[in-house]
């Protein structure tokens, strides 16, 4: 089977010729990605990568994903799971933790304004 770089972690325990199902619209998401024609280390890091290397690699890999029909379900596929290597929908993992973060600390201020709110009109 063709490793794809981007492939959900889950298709390991799935027959090689099926995808998982694109959770919106019940497709295999993945079969679009562009990335499955371009080189698999170009989004992930080898060991023991210089950071120049390692930049200048996820800027080419970012500018594939800038060219991918998928990206936006690329990326929340990466930021649900979450994938905690390589580059994903644009992504790298160091820009995954902070969008997780951000959206982690929305919710605790929408929980809190809600709460606010009910405790004001009680
Ligand atoms: S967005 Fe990037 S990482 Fe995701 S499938 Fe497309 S090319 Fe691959």
């Amino acid at each position: 089977m063709l490793q794809l770089p981007h492939q959900p972690r889950q298709v390991a325990a799935v027959p090689p010729q099926r995808a998982p199902a694109r959770d919106d619209e019940g497709g295999p998401w993945h079969t679009e990605a562009v990335c499955r024609r371009d080189e698999a280390g170009l989004f992930f890091a080898p060991s023991k990568e210089p950071t120049a290397a390692r930049l200048s690699r996820e800027e080419a890999a970012k500018r594939v994903c800038a060219r991918c029909p998928v990206m936006v379900e690329c990326r929340e596929h990466a930021l649900l799971q979450p994938e905690p290597y390589g580059v994903w929908g644009g992504l790298t993992a160091a820009e995954r933790r902070v969008v997780l973060a951000r959206r982690r600390r929305r919710e605790v201020e929408l929980k809190k304004a809600t709460t606010d709110r009910i405790a004001a009109a009680g």
